[in-house]
């Protein structure tokens, strides 16, 4: 019963895998898969919207292009509306796709935020060099100067700026230094209102001697006062009559 399962196949004794053709592998060929649209476009041929996450059997194409080593992808796909093909490809280095032909996107999604990011990281690394280079000719030589556009000294305007900042630097903590101790004494205040609150209440409940109230500027409570003569009353014993609902 096994040999009728077997996968091995038979090879006859005069087989020579040398004279088997092999097949020619085409490395431009496409592959028909199933994908979504990666973003929500627009044919411009019959103005047929597309929504992103919209399935199609689509055509996948390895182009040559390659950004940093990585393949970039083709993918063809067929617009539901009038047949039109649309393609699009990826794009590496924004971790995206970037649409060619037959259809358009419907937004940008926001990039400009990371992009201002880097800008001006560039423009600080470069302004930093540029200032580091500066002092090291200085250094070489107190009396170099290098005039700028309008005719100041470059190195005096770096230092300038830089004392600016510090300066805002040191301001900024001022003001947090005082921001923090003004709730702290909100904070305080607070809380002495709160004890003083109580005691007035306790003093009324109690009706015993006056007990001289914290001034509001201690923080800390007063020290509690145990009064010499402990007065303990006795509750009135509650008068509980069950005749009427005695039998
Ligand atoms: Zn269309």
């Amino acid at each position: 019963m096994s040999e009728r399962k077997a996968i091995n196949k038979y090879y006859p004794p005069d087989y020579d895998p040398s004279k088997v053709v092999k097949k020619k592998k085409n490395s431009n060929q496409t592959i028909k898969i199933r994908m979504m649209a990666p973003y929500s476009m627009r044919c411009t041929r019959c103005n047929e919207y597309i929504a992103e996450r919209r399935s199609f059997n689509a055509r996948k194409e390895v182009t040559g292009e390659r950004y940093l080593n990585i393949k970039i992808v083709r993918f063809y796909i067929t617009c539901p509306g009038c047949n039109n093909t649309i393609t699009f490809k990826t794009n590496p280095a924004e971790a995206g796709y970037t649409p060619e032909e037959g259809a358009v996107r419907n937004f940008e999604k926001k990039r400009k935020q990371e992009t201002d990011l880097l800008k001006r990281l560039e423009k600080e690394e470069e302004e930093d060099k540029k200032y580091q280079l500066l002092r090291k000719k200085r250094k070489n030589n107190p009396f170099w100067k290098e005039q700028d556009e309008t005719g100041g000294d470059v190195m005096e305007k770096f230092e300038k700026r830089l004392i600016e900042q510090q300066r805002q630097q040191e301001l900024t903590d001022e003001l947090e230094a005082i921001q923090q101790q003004v709730d702290k004494e909100k904070n305080e205040d607070a809380l002495t209102k709160l004890l003083e609150e109580e005691k007035e209440k306790e003093d009324e409940d109690k009706s015993a001697p006056v007990k001289p109230t914290p001034t509001p500027s201690s923080t800390q409570p007063p020290p509690l006062k145990i009064p010499s003569k402990i007065i303990v009353r006795k509750k009135t014993p509650l008068n509980l009559d069950y005749s009427s609902d005695s039998d």
